[in-house]
């Protein structure tokens, strides 16, 4: 039987590190972190995670800063808004929930967020430093592959992983983080050819295409690692809600180590931004 990593076990380790870490910064420099969340609409899969992130952010320590704006409200009020809290020292993190109403051209939002209260990592500065390997903020769901594979694989170097997925807040950025740790890496896509052959070849897979179970038992190496960051929501035949990865996880017995869906990536995210957050306002004492 493949070890199923455990995301949110490791998700309330995480957490309980940041409320550490906030504790030390309140009681070495009289700082409470801010974490300011903007949403614009009621789109109501957003509302519950703008819920689940103020929550989480207030039981850290940390001070939430909640801005709900009308869903008719336009691009250059949003952009004002922005300004306002890059100027403000109390607010430590920004993240604008995507994604925005179609009057809204989401690029010149997050461009307008500093850099250093980027919490979601999607600025180019971010992303630039991510590809470099020269620091920066990291995008969470992608730190928070990282943190699961950091659990049962010590040593990357050379490993084959292979990516499923190309977007810009989950694939890419995630195959840099795995580049970084000397993996060789191939990232996947729609347009990909051949890809249940590429993926056999693979020690650590890591899926992110929103496609449930695109990846099968017979796609997975003997003792590869898996993670699945894929979620969609699907209504079962008695009617049910459920949630289904990219990974067929009942096929994958002979895998070293994989997540499930529920209960893998998806409860690290937060734990990420939390701990974003907690690194953004640490940087402002530490220079
Ligand atoms: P996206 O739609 O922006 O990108 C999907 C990528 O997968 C694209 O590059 C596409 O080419 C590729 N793809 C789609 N179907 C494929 C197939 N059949 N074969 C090969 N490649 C395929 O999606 P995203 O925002 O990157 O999210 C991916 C999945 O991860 C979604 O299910 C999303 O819900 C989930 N997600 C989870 C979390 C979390 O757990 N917190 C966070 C972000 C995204």
């Amino acid at each position: 039987m493949a070890a199923v990593i455990d995301g949110r076990a490791l998700a309330r380790r995480m957490s309980e590190e940041t409320r550490a870490s906030v504790a030390a910064l309140r009681a070495t420099h009289g700082l409470v972190p801010g974490l300011a969340v903007v949403l614009v609409g009621a789109d109501p899969a957003s509302e519950v995670y703008v819920a689940r992130k103020v929550a989480e952010t207030t039981r850290a320590g940390m001070r939430s800063i909640e801005h709900r704006l009308d869903a008719a409200t336009g691009e250059a009020s949003l952009l004002a808004l922005i300004a306002d809290l890059n100027a403000d020292p109390a607010v430590h993190g920004i993240l604008v929930q995507l994604p925005l109403p179609p009057q809204i051209d989401a690029g010149p939002v997050l461009d307008a967020i500093d850099p250093a209260k980027d919490v979601d990592g999607f600025h180019p500065v971010n992303v630039g430093r991510l590809s470099t390997g020269t620091g920066g903020l990291v995008p969470c769901t992608p730190l928070g592959c990282l943190k699961l594979l950091d659990t049962v694989i010590e040593d990357y170097r050379g490993l084959a992983a292979v990516v499923i997925g190309k977007s810009n807040i989950v694939g890419k950025p995630v195959a840099m983080l795995l580049l970084e740790r000397e993996c060789t890496v191939t990232v996947t896509h729609l347009a990909t050819r051949g890809l249940a052959a590429i993926v056999r070849a693979a020690d650590i897979v890591v899926a992110a295409a929103g496609s449930p179970r695109l990846v099968r038992g017979d796609w997975i190496k003997p003792g590869a690692v898996v993670i699945d960051v894929g979620i969609t929501r699907v209504t079962d035949a008695e009617g049910r809600q459920r949630l289904v990865g990219d990974v067929a996880f009942d096929e994958i017995g002979h895998a070293r180590a994989a997540t499930p869906v529920p209960g893998g990536v998806g409860p690290m995210t937060i734990a990420c931004l939390l701990a974003n957050t907690a690194q953004a306002a640490w940087a402002t004492v530490d220079g």
